[in-house]
């Protein structure tokens, strides 16, 4: 397995900037995912990898070696994309010794490896069944089967679950974080799925517009989201996201709330102009009687059921003046209801401070 690194690198199309300055690297035996929004680049770098398309400027190393000149074929790479990209007329087994075959390798040794991988898929059983009639979940089996097969030093999964319905979804994803652990081999995930990012990757890259935002571990981008467009992107229900400003006595103010913040994270908040936004995950806001100590007060205006949760927005009160609303996700079912007025616990500890107009977080590291 090798390492992956893009260094500097860049793709024009004419006008169009598809990927600025990426450095960005995999470690071997990793899996990589490439999140963002629709033409945010991430295909384009899967492509980059691919040798499918060259690159503008910077180069790409599969470990010691530059790739950025190299064809497809001279790359080691294996690929598995969104349509499957099978032989519908094949049987499984037939799509699974393709590879083997085109580089010469036929008979007992390549019989071994095709039934070592249908095992490891558990496909055995269908070696002999053309792939046309194979569920959605299944072909996506066959394909990286395929792309196992033949031990490659790279795997670029280009919305491998796109087309599969929700179970399937669920059920394959935790088959390829699997093979990819077992095999330990490096991959690239291309998704604008973050659930998907999030449960199949050792790491995350989030770009947008061309540009790497933050790479981190599920975890860190959810904790510690390096500007405003990671911290909305990633989460749902999104983070509530308000403007605000310092105020007396080591506090953050905005039109309905205000929290006292813990003096040791002042010096870093504050460093920098007064206009800031600040962000709360909806599940670091605690709801409760309106009687009760709380940073805002408002009334619920929408309740959401989800099972083992309740997502409630709720309408701050501001003196004389309409206020923005807070979203608060609490254990459910919870006995509040539509109407109710209710008082917020904000957990500053949890709280971030973003600036205007950079969106960075003011405690991101450089
Ligand atoms: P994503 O995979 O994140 O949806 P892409 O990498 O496909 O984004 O596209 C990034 C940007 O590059 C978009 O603005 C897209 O329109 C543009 N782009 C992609 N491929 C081409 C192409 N072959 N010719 C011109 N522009 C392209």
């Amino acid at each position: 397995m090798s390492s992956i690194a893009f260094v500097s690198v860049g793709k024009r199309y004419g006008e169009v900037e598809a990927v600025t300055r990426l450095d960005l690297s995999c470690a071997a035996g990793e899996m990589l995912a490439l999140l963002g929004p629709s033409g945010c680049g991430k295909s384009t770098t899967l492509k980059m990898a691919a040798g499918i398309e060259s690159v503008t400027e910077g180069e790409i190393w599969f470990g010691e070696r530059p790739v950025s000149r190299l064809a497809p074929g001279e790359r080691n790479i294996a690929m598995v994309f969104e349509d499957y990209a099978l032989y519908p007329n094949m049987t499984v087994w037939e799509n699974v010794a393709f590879p083997l075959k085109i580089r010469g390798i036929t008979g007992q040794p390549a019989a071994a490896r095709i039934g070592e991988v249908l095992q490891l898929l558990g496909l055995r059983q269908m070696a002999d069944s053309h792939v046309k009639g194979l569920s959605g979940g299944a072909q996506q089996r066959v394909a990286i089967g395929r792309a196992l097969v033949r031990d490659p030093e790279v795997i670029l999964f280009d919305e491998p679950l796109s087309h599969l319905d929700a179970d399937q979804k669920v059920q394959l994803r935790a088959e390829i974080k699997r093979l990819q652990k077992l095999r330990q081999v490096t991959s690239i995930l291309v998704t604008h799925d973050q659930t998907e990012a999030i449960a199949m990757a050792d790491r995350v890259a989030v770009m947008n517009h061309g540009v790497l935002q933050q790479v981190g571990a599920p975890q860190e981008l959810y904790e510690r989201p390096a500007n405003l467009f990671v911290a909305n992107f990633i989460g749902e229900p999104p983070m509530n996201l308000m403007t605000a400003e310092f105020t007396q006595g080591g506090r953050i103010t905005g039109p309905g709330w205000s929290a006292a913040l813990d003096p040791a994270r002042l010096p870093a908040l504050t460093a920098g102009s007064d206009a800031v936004v600040a962000g709360i995950r909806p599940e670091n806001i605690a709801v409760r009687a309106p009687d009760m100590a709380g940073e805002a007060r408002g009334t619920i205006t929408y309740r959401e059921p989800r099972g083992d949760a309740d997502v409630l927005t709720v309408a701050l009160e501001v003196p004389g003046g309409p206020g923005g609303q807070l979203v608060a996700e609490i254990a459910g079912p919870s006995p509040w209801r539509a109407g109710d007025r209710v008082a917020l616990g904000i957990d500053v500890r949890k709280l971030l401070v973003f600036d205007e107009p950079t969106g960075r977080n003011r405690e991101a590291r450089a």
